[in-house]
């Protein structure tokens, strides 16, 4: 059962069309349960459910047959949401005939609901002539056939919408909104090296040079093949020698390389009809009954890969990236954006990751409206397609209509208004209306967001994240490399303070020359603890801030990650020791003030012992909502779960500004939460000193603050603090928010509780 369950998930996984998934389901489930019947029936609008395949009912009743939710034996199990299994359906009150179908003769009836998060996306039925009820094993087969078929179903359905290449038809997808604002401009797709899955469908005009490149990467396939066969000769034997040969023969024009050269005489790009011919062959591969031939779909597979590697670089693009630039990719790093001139990029969709990802950090120090776990995007087709990026929604739309591009058109021209009118208060102090004053920071680690930060009239950084020059590279920076740029960060900002935390990679933070590896990263090997157990790393780095700070003295440094004290203490004796290793090299440094990130929750019932041990706390209140609340920041399939203004959070944020302020102790946050105006108010109402944020943000923030008085701030925190649940306390705001007149700055806020 297992076995099969797997083959026809695989099998599903492949097809390149809804039509082509319906097909599989209904053959391959009917075979696999040996029944007479297999239909599917999807949702049609929000009520009704028609047949949209079967294998054993009359094919013409394909797309005819209709019913509502609660109509007939499908529409009741829609309804009910729960499996039906019946031995003689006719004589069910909720039975209704079709005589298109030709269903008369069968007597059984199992139905079961497909879902996907939570929605019921149709109805999978199985039937019979026999009069007999369905026994346990085969209903939890076909329940648990539904359940992995639910995502691939609501998959197909996605990007059915541009199902035929080269057509162009809006479309719109939906992700979570990872960055404010919005943009209209083309997409450049970024795809990973030798992903066949990732290959932009693009045509060529030089069919020749095409081929040419092709037949240079097959030959440099086959040659690594046969000084792999060489190498490995003395260890094969007679059969495997010929696995080898019959592998490296699959390139031959008599056999694939002959279908890809058409392909590419077609039109086609060399890169594109590889992949296109190889993904095909997988697919015939894994569909095989022999469990020997299926497994040689990864063989197909590798070598697919082999050939697509070469064919990469035999053809490296000069990307170019047009005005209005939305990059578009699957898990886009901080490289992907540095390399695109920033006056050129509007817009960002990623189809991996969550509005917490640090892709979308950065993306939000930058100002780029951003969305992000666009699961469905049919990302390899869009190269050069014009794209609207709804970043308050977490909506795409591919080849806008006019009536959707005029209406994004006006969004745009009102944020820029908006932008435009909050320049006014860029030097005015950041306060209260009775005079209650709050210094705003900023968070940084591009060089862009640094003078964005300065044009917004930051008060100091209170975050630059140093992994992200760790990114940036092909190898460790070296000491000296690392302090030209500490140097340019703290000079920059100069007199203002500068707090660098020290190294935090782990968790989505990957660096290309250091891959980490693990099944559950952000429980893993992160921040500090990668950097306590490598001390070379750590006291080079500190070593760097500290020659970098001569003269300036406006370092602050900080911990990632601090878990127990006893990291906290190794962490500090290493600082001190390079300290005095830099003072006995003649450097004249003062020691920086050195502090901690809240960001785990033990260490939120230890404020007492860290505060005792260092001169500041900030919040992370990115990573503590993640780990208070048990929600993967990165996953977007629990992302409505991750609320940063869960009631647990905001009373784990008011015990640490209390603790931390019972031990006179300067406490700040620097989550994306800061950056927040509702969620700002509430901070500064617990008894933050400083909040820092994107500098995007910055003045929203400003703005609502002057706006309030200390008092309204002390009733809305009581009022807030007093809730049960997240999206009370985000109505409970938004109504104030409304009441005060405020509610145009809150479209701007980091997350998007009061998109109107
Ligand atoms: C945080 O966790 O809130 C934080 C500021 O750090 P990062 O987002 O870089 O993990
Ligand atoms: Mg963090």
């Amino acid at each position: 059962m297992l076995d099969s369950l797997r083959r026809i998930v695989q099998e599903v996984n492949t097809a390149a069309s809804l039509r082509e998934v319906l097909n599989i389901i209904v053959a391959r489930v009917r075979s696999a349960m040996d029944t007479e019947v297999c239909s599917v029936y999807l949702r049609e609008g929000k009520e009704h459910f028609a047949l949209m395949a079967t294998e054993g009912l009359r094919a013409e009743a394909i797309g005819k047959v209709r019913l509502e939710r609660g109509e007939g034996l499908v529409g009741l199990v829609a309804a009910r949401e729960e499996p039906l299994n019946l031995d003689k359906a006719d004589s069910h009150k909720a039975y209704r005939y079709f005589p298109e179908t030709g269903e008369e003769v069968f007597s059984s009836f199992l139905g079961v609901p497909i879902i996907h998060h939570r929605q019921v996306l149709g109805v999978l039925v199985v039937q019979e002539t026999k009069n007999r009820k369905f026994d346990e094993g085969e209903e939890a087969f076909l329940v648990t056939m539904s359940a992995q078929l639910a995502a691939v179903i609501a998959h197909a359905e996605a990007t059915g919408g541009l199902a035929e290449i080269g057509q162009k038809a809006e479309a719109r997808f939906l992700g979570v909104g990872g960055a404010p604002g919005v943009a209209i401009g083309k997409c450049v797709v970024i795809t990973p090296v030798a992903d066949l899955k990732a290959v932009p469908f693009a045509k060529s005009d030089d069919v020749d040079a095409e081929l040419q490149y092709f037949y240079d990467s097959i030959e440099a396939v086959k040659k690594d093949i046969s000084g792999l066969s060489a190498q490995l000769e003395s260890h094969l034997n007679k059969e495997e020698r010929i696995l080898f040969d019959a592998y490296a023969g699959l390139l031959d024009d008599a056999s694939v390389g002959g279908e890809v050269a058409e392909r590419i005489r077609s039109g086609l790009s060399a890169q594109y009809a590889w992949s296109e011919v190889i993904l095909e062959h997988v697919a015939v591969f894994s569909r095989m009954d022999d469990p020997y031939l299926r497994e040689r779909a990864s063989d197909v597979r590798d070598l697919g890969a082999r050939v697509l590697a070469y064919l990469q670089q035999a053809s490296p693009e000069d990307k170019q990236y047009p005005d209005n630039t939305v990059l578009v990719g699957e898990e886009l790093t901080a490289s992907n954006l540095a390399e695109v001139p920033v006056d050129k990029l509007a817009g960002i969709v990623s189809i991996r990751g969550s509005s917490n990802s640090h892709i979308a950090i950065l993306a939000r120090s930058l100002g780029i409206p951003t969305v992000m776990g666009a699961v469905d995007l049919p990302f390899t087709r869009l190269e050069g397609h014009e794209i609207v990026v709804d970043g308050y929604r977490g909506a795409v739309y591919s080849d806008p209509s006019e009536q959707v591009r005029v209406h994004y058109e006006e969004i745009l021209n009102e944020d820029k208004q908006l932008v435009a009118s909050l320049e006014s208060i860029k030097d005015l102090p950041c306060e209260t209306v009775d005079k209650h004053r709050v210094e705003l920071w900023v968070n940084t680690g591009l060089v862009a967001d640094a003078m964005l930060s300065l044009e917004r009239g930051a008060e100091g950084v209170g975050l630059y994240r140093t992994e992200i020059p760790f990114m940036l590279r092909e190898r460790f920076p070296s000491e000296e490399e690392q302090r030209v740029v500490y140097r340019e960060q703290l000079s920059t900002f100069a007199p203002r303070m500068v707090t660098m935390r020290t190294l935090d990679i782990g968790g989505d933070k990957a660096l290309p020359y250091f891959p980490i590896s693990e099944d559950n990263p952000f429980l893993g090997w992160r921040g500090i603890r990668v950097t306590l157990d490598h001390p070379e790393i750590f006291l080079g780095q500190v070593r760097a801030m500290l020659k970098a700070s001569e003269g300036l003295d406006n370092l602050r440094i900080m911990l990632p990650m601090i878990s127990n004290v006893p990291e906290l203490e190794v962490a500090l004796m290493l600082i001190y020791r390079a300290y005095d290793e830099i003072k006995d090299e003649g450097y004249e440094v003062k020691m920086p003030p050195v502090g901690v990130m809240i960001e785990v929750p033990a260490a939120v019932y230890q404020i007492d012992a860290i505060a005792d041990r260092v001169d500041f706390l900030s919040v992370g209140s990115n990573d503590l909502t993640q780990y208070l609340l048990a929600v993967d920041r990165n996953n977007p399939r629990v992302a409505d779960l991750y609320h940063s203004l869960h009631p647990a959070v905001l009373k784990a944020l008011a015990t640490i500004a209390a603790d931390a302020r019972a031990k006179n102790t300067p406490v700040s946050v620097c989550g994306e939460l800061a950056g927040d105006p509702a969620a700002a108010l509430l901070l500064v109402g617990m008894g933050y000193d400083m909040l820092s944020m994107n500098a995007t943000n910055l003045l929203k923030v400003k703005s609502v603050i002057r706006a309030v008085s200390s008092e309204q701030i002390r009733i809305l925190l009581s009022d807030v603090l007093g809730l049960t649940d997240a999206p009370s306390v985000n109505r409970r705001l938004e109504e104030a928010f409304k009441r005060a007149g405020l509610s145009r700055v809150m479209r701007f806020g980091s997350e998007s509780h009061f998109v109107d």
